[in-house]
């Protein structure tokens, strides 16, 4: 099941015409949420989804678009979607807000909107494992003169594709996006963090990234599980090959250790405990299972929570 434009209806029978604004010009925004599930609780737990649907209100807000409802009812919305799904295993969630109308025109005004909210099963979205290998793409992250990076809006997604796989094609998972004056932006999908200097360093939201609700997690869990203040500052591309450790967030990747990166090893070339640290932490706090964070995740079946920890 989807809802998709007030109503909840079989996945297969959402469906947009080929004359779609959005469609042909990029006109959309959108999010990604995971849901995860707790095989203990039997429940399954939808992570940070309030700051997902203020995030996209602000995304639509550049595009123009008014969404259907305020951030209580999306959350509803979503929830009982999974719940109508009934899934017992992690999930990923995708709303979007698109230009509907189906007429030639490039424009924001004037024009119909949609709105659907999807989801689907979700394992790893990138094989993490050990660590990845990540290149400095050749493209640079779109400035926000031209398109602003700091909104989710899906024609960005082509400065994100293009990048990524020209990394597949040169034999590597990831790429790592420069802003026009050469700073560290982020990569296709995620933001990174760099471990320098015994300090935790992220590009701030004026080198073009996303601003991630991972890379926000990122932060609390920093601050609070392992006492480092996070610095974002402005991060050039030969400080990444003098760190100790490197790793890139968000909802879909989660945290993911880089342990090579335009051919450098980066510190050990192995997994660094900083990023372990982070990646254990972040997985209790998805699952619900960090009680300290628990305000984070929404239950969407009606059982009692067992307290454990
Ligand atoms: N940057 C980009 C370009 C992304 O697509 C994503 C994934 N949404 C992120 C960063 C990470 O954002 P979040 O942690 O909110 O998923």
């Amino acid at each position: 099941m989807c809802y998709f434009n007030g109503e909840f209806v079989p996945l297969q029978d959402a469906k947009i015409g080929v004359m779609t604004h959005a469609f042909n010009y990029g006109t959309a925004c959108f999010e990604g949420i995971r849901a995860y599930w707790s095989a203990d609780e039997r429940q399954l737990h939808v992570f940070r989804q309030a700051d997902h649907f203020d995030r996209l209100r602000r995304s639509a807000h550049t595009l123009m678009i008014s969404l259907p409802h305020d951030r209580d009812t999306l959350c509803a919305i979503t929830t009982e979607l999974l719940r109508r799904n009934g899934f017992e295993t992690d999930v990923y969630v995708r709303p979007l807000a698109y230009m509907a109308s189906e007429l030639i025109g490039v424009r924001l005004h004037n024009l119909d909107q949609g709105f659907v909210i999807y989801a689907v099963p979700f394992g790893d979205y990138i094989e993490a494992a050990g660590g990845v290998r990540a290149i400095t793409s050749s493209w640079r992250r779109i400035d926000d003169t031209a398109a602003p990076a700091r909104a989710k809006l899906t024609g960005i997604y082509v400065n994100s594709a293009l990048a990524k796989t020209e990394a597949a094609l040169n034999g590597v998972d990831e790429a790592i996006m420069l802003t026009d004056d050469g700073h560290v932006s982020e990569g296709s999908a995620e933001n990174l963090f760099a471990v320098i200097a015994g300090e935790l360093v992220t590009p701030p939201p004026s080198d073009n990234i996303l601003v991630g609700i991972t890379r926000d997690t990122v932060i609390h869990l920093a601050e609070d599980r392992l006492d480092m203040t996070v610095r974002e500052r402005s991060v050039d591309r030969s400080e990444l090959y003098g760190a100790d450790e490197v790793f890139l967030c968000g909802t879909g990747a989660q945290i993911v250790p880089v342990r090579e990166i335009d051919r450098r090893a980066i510190g050990t070339g192995q997994v660094g405990p900083i990023t372990r640290a982070i990646g254990r932490a972040y997985m209790d706090v998805v699952h619900g299972r960090d009680w300290r964070y628990r305000s984070w995740v929404s239950a969407v079946y009606q059982r009692e929570p067992a307290r454990s920890s």
